[in-house]
């Protein structure tokens, strides 16, 4: 990407933060930005109990303490926009950003759990950044296992997900989600989370060897049986038109 790029999403970035009439709400460890006559205004007692929560659970598993307050803002609009792709969150320069609108709003731990992983370990590979985000999450109230089940092709090779996840799109994040899920689960929040501050795209295989006691295949083959196992009760082409109304 050019420099003049980077220095016009800069721009652009600060423009959208700091020429909205933002409201602002601390709470213990967040200051809340918010527009006037907004969906989150009106529901900003109900977001920050929900924030704190989040950040109860993503700081008890990452064994994390922030040094000071996060910044959180709530767009009321949706798509939002970053580094020219539409989506519903990101986070810019320390900031976490996700659209709260009547078309739409993340009401999910996502960005913060992204917030949290980038600050302890930037080394981790991409699919586990994208997985750990999702973790438990449902959409449309379907379990990511359900979806990877109706939607990634029949034949998934874990291994080259992990190794080049742009390779694979949505299909892949949504692979990420329900691994991910899956490890969590196998191993428990702490040492979830001891998993990730370690991981590298070069080491993920002994240290989850050591962390479970089994080799990657038989993890990713445990994995597979539980996906296979899923109940969908909807067509493949049913879940194909939810994929492309998800991708904002
Ligand atoms: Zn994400």
């Amino acid at each position: 990407m050019s420099s003049t790029r980077i220095v016009a999403c800069c721009f652009i970035a600060v423009l959208i933060s700091g020429c909205a009439h933002w409201q602002r709400r601390q709470t213990t460890h967040f200051v809340m930005h918010y527009e006037k006559g907004s969906p989150a205004e009106r529901d900003i007692d109900e977001l920050a109990v929900k924030i704190e929560g989040f950040h109860k659970d993503a700081t008890e598993t990452y064994d994390f303490i922030p040094d000071r307050k996060i910044s959180y803002y709530f767009h009321n609009r949706l798509p939002l926009s970053f580094f020219g792709s539409q989506c519903w969150g990101y986070i810019w320069m320390d900031r976490i950003h996700v659209a709260y609108s009547e078309k739409g709003k993340d009401e999910s731990p996502h960005e913060l759990r992204h917030y949290v992983l980038h600050k302890i370990n930037r080394s981790a590979p991409d699919f586990f950044d994208e997985g750990s985000a999702g973790i438990g999450i449902k959409i449309q109230d379907k379990t990511f296992h359900q979806w990877v089940k109706e939607t990634a092709p029949a034949k998934i090779d874990l291994e080259a997900c992990i190794k080049n996840p742009d390779r694979f799109g949505k299909p892949g994040d949504f692979v990420a989600y329900s691994f991910c899920t899956f490890l969590f689960s196998k191993l428990g929040n702490k040492k979830y989370g001891q998993f990730y501050r370690r991981v590298t795209k070069k080491n993920y295989s002994p240290v989850l060897e050591e962390l479970t006691g089994m080799p990657f295949g038989s993890l990713e083959a445990e994995w597979k049986k539980l996906v296979q196992a899923q109940h969908t009760g909807r067509k493949k082409s049913e879940a194909n038109k939810s994929m492309n109304h998800d991708k904002q």
